[in-house]
């Protein structure tokens, strides 16, 4: 967790940036998380591990590496996860090799994990971790959402919806909260966001060396 990496103009090293989104099912989480992806060449996603089953349209190795138990117990076991947490009774986890892999090469990286998974991250890797949670406009239009997604049952959206109720109570675990009233307003929230975060000082390790030549020079 230790890769701060070059960029910038003025040869500045940057620390890049652990980028958490986190918000209950349907909020619109995947529709900004994919756009961020198309407009951030240097963001890349970290693809988490799943016990749970595969759903129609999803593509293994791109939305999950889609798991048995056995092997995420395996995984656990032999410290390949930077995070899990379990989640509606499957499991969820963070592989570690990309993650480190992706910030050794200068990319910022993008989670899209639970309030535990942003805990933990938080917990290994502090500062450079910055957490964003989007909430739906209310409740019944979370609801709305869900129905109308059609990849789930009645039965599993009703989990979703009293589970949402309990994700919505970590909210005080995040840097920002935005609501997702309008997709594309949230959208450049959160743009806004990732580009400041960018360029706060701490992340900045060659400033000290630019202020000695300007000094220098002065
Ligand atoms: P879904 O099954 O709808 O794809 O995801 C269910 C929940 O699991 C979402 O809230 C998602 O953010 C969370 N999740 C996905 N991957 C991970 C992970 O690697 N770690 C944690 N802690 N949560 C995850």
């Amino acid at each position: 967790m230790d890769s701060p990496i070059s960029h910038d103009d003025h040869g500045f090293k940057r620390r890049g940036v652990l980028f958490v989104l986190s918000s209950p099912s349907g909020a619109g989480k995947s529709t900004i998380a994919r756009k961020l992806l198309a407009s951030e060449p240097e963001l890349e996603m970290s693809v988490s591990a799943t016990t749970r089953p595969i759903r129609k349209g999803e593509v293994d190795g791109v939305d999950y590496h889609f798991v048995t138990l056995d092997r995420f117990r395996d995984m656990a076991a032999n410290h390949e996860f930077l995070e899990w947490a379990h989640v509606f009774d499957e499991r969820y986890g963070t592989p570690r090799a990309p993650v480190d892999e992706m910030l050794g090469q200068g990319k910022d990286v993008l989670f899209d994990i639970d309030w535990q998974g942003a805990q933990q991250l938080h917990q290994i890797a502090g500062g450079d971790v910055v957490r964003v949670f989007i909430l739906p406009p209310s409740m019944e239009e979370l609801h709305e959402r869900l129905k109308r997604r059609a990849t789930d049952s009645t039965e599993i959206i009703d989990r979703r919806m009293s589970r949402a109720a309990n994700e919505v109570s970590h909210w005080d675990g995040y840097d920002y909260v935005l609501v997702n009233d309008d997709v594309e307003e949230c959208f450049a929230h959160v743009k806004t966001i990732l580009a400041a975060e960018r360029l706060k000082r701490s992340r900045q390790t060659g400033l000290i060396g630019f202020i000695r030549k300007l000094r220098r020079n002065a």
